[in-house]
């Protein structure tokens, strides 16, 4: 038998009409290139956003044409974040640090029709212009920068575009069409496009904002330092404009200093980055007012242990770490402690913030034998590869044909992470793949041994990276026919 109750798609324009219906006084502040604030509130930033959808249309942007961003984090950019799936197009957000002939490959791959670039940024992209073969349209954001135009290309002004359009009329009927797109560098040749879909990102945004995960809601105000072009600020812009929370976007202004102020000045309450932002932000929070933290959601790599004790004892607040990969949207486990485990002794608190963490709802976690593919056990101890399934994590690749080394048979994602889940069903990532290194017939998890060699006070950061012994080096020399290194 069948259920009784109304089926509406899951689409970012309910997400967006929020923002605009209960939240238009809040809103967004932006560092920009000027080192200016500029603040915009929510119904500003709503009909900038259907205006902006509109002169898509009269770009003559596709239907589902893809709209690349090359930007920092801004309220722009959140415009586009909206603008583009909210009237079917895809949001293509490059990443601005991607390796040159990695990002024509992206462009070209994605068949990106328009490029929105940031003044500042525009000297990254520029010997780059005459690679892309589908970009049709080159718009400006200015940002204040003083970056002069290339010559040889015609540019549009953001401002210029959007002034005097109708606002538009977003709908959207079928929730699994494509939203946005990122692709993946972890591995080795060309990255990989993930394709998210309306239904992903509401999913996901909700998953961001229970309580037993990150938790954003209305009263938070959150500086997102994870780039907007890293698997979706990690669903904190999408969380934000959903939540009527207040954003803090960092623009240009990364420095630790400048971090610093936004937080204290803006009295952030949760602020999210990779760890080595937080190793650089801590001494420029010496002393001054950080009591409006809440949370220090971090992610991306592992987060050491000497870090976030580092912020637990100056600022009363450990780092909150997260899991999650480009394919998995990206939120999928977070090591927030359970009511038992607050009980346990503080070393073991330390241990447990260390880990990974818990599968937020509705992502499934397991661990398989990288070998066999057998399902491992919960004990702490079993080492394998850990995989993912859930309605927020990928099920393919964007037209490519290395899917079938990413996925089991059964559909679920290989992260590429090795790792151990307890019997609580905490997972600890002891390393990827490729990185584990086995010396003398024991593997030797190379994060175990960063994070040692972190926890001396004099390293603040370490690397450990496999090389093979002289013998195995001498027999592959031989394999090849030579005998010179
Ligand atoms: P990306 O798709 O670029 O976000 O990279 C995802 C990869 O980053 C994961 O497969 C992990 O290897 C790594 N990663 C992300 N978060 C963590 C974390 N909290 N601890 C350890 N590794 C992480």
């Amino acid at each position: 038998m069948l259920g009784t109750m109304q089926e509406r798609p899951l689409a970012l324009p309910h997400i967006f009409e929020r923002a605009e219906r209960f939240f238009c006084h809040k809103g967004i502040v932006t560092a920009t290139a000027t080192g200016d604030r500029r603040r915009r509130t929510y119904g500003e930033w709503a009909e900038r956003t259907r205006r902006l959808a509109t002169a898509l249309d009269d770009l003559g942007i596709s239907a589902d044409g893809r709209v690349a961003t090359f930007c920092w984090n801004t309220d722009v950019h959140l415009e586009l974040y909206f603008a583009a799936p909210c009237s079917g197009r895809v949001l293509h957000t490059l990443n601005i640090r991607l390796f040159p002939e990695q990002l024509t490959y992206i462009v070209n791959h994605a068949e990106d029709e328009v490029i929105f670039i940031d003044r500042s940024l525009l000297g990254l992209i520029a010997p780059l212009l005459d690679s892309f073969v589908t970009v049709r349209h080159l718009v400006v954001i200015d940002d204040g920068a003083p970056t002069p135009l290339p010559e040889g290309h015609e540019f549009l002004d953001y401002e210029e575009l959007i002034a005097g359009k109708a606002p538009a009329v977003f709908a959207i009927d079928d929730e699994n069409r494509a939203a946005s797109m990122c692709y993946t560098s972890g591995t080795t040749g060309n990255p990989k496009g993930v394709l998210y879909t309306h239904r992903s990102t509401y999913l996901h945004t909700m998953g961001a904002m229970l309580a037993d995960s990150v938790g954003v809601c209305e009263s938070d105000v959150i500086l997102p330092v994870v780039p907007m072009f890293h698997a979706n600020a990690w669903g904190l812009a999408h969380a934000g404009v959903a939540s009527g929370a207040d954003l803090v976007m960092p623009g240009p202004q990364m420095t630790p200093p400048a971090l610093a102020d936004m937080i204290v000045e803006e009295k952030v309450t949760l602020a999210a980055g990779v760890p080595t932002i937080w190793m650089g932000v801590l001494p420029a929070l010496e002393g001054r007012d950080t009591s409006s933290l809440r949370a220090i959601p971090c992610g991306g790599s592992a987060v050491p242990k000497a870090l976030s004790e580092a912020y637990r004892e100056q600022l009363g607040l450990p780092i909150l770490q997260a899991w999650g990969m480009t394919e998995t949207s990206p939120l999928a486990s977070i090591a927030k402690l359970t009511s038992a485990m607050e009980g346990l002794s503080e070393e073991a608190r330390i241990d447990l913030r260390a880990a990974q963490g818990m599968a937020v709802m509705g992502v499934e976690l397991r661990i398989a034998d990288q070998v066999t593919g057998e399902v491992l056990a919960w004990d702490g101890e079993s080492q394998g590869e850990l995989q993912a399934a859930g309605p927020w994590i990928a099920a393919d690749y964007y037209n490519d044909d290395r899917a079938s080394q990413s996925f089991t048979e059964d559909g679920w994602l290989r992260t590429g992470d090795v790792a151990v889940i307890t019997p609580e069903g905490f997972v600890r990532i002891v390393d990827r793949t490729k990185d584990v290194v086995k010396s003398g017939g024991e593997w030797i998890s190379s994060v175990e041994l960063e994070n040692e060699i972190m926890a001396h006070p004099k390293v603040a950061e370490a690397a450990v990276i496999g090389v093979p012994p002289p013998e195995v080096v001498r027999a592959a020399d031989g394999l090849r026919g030579g005998g010179r290194r």
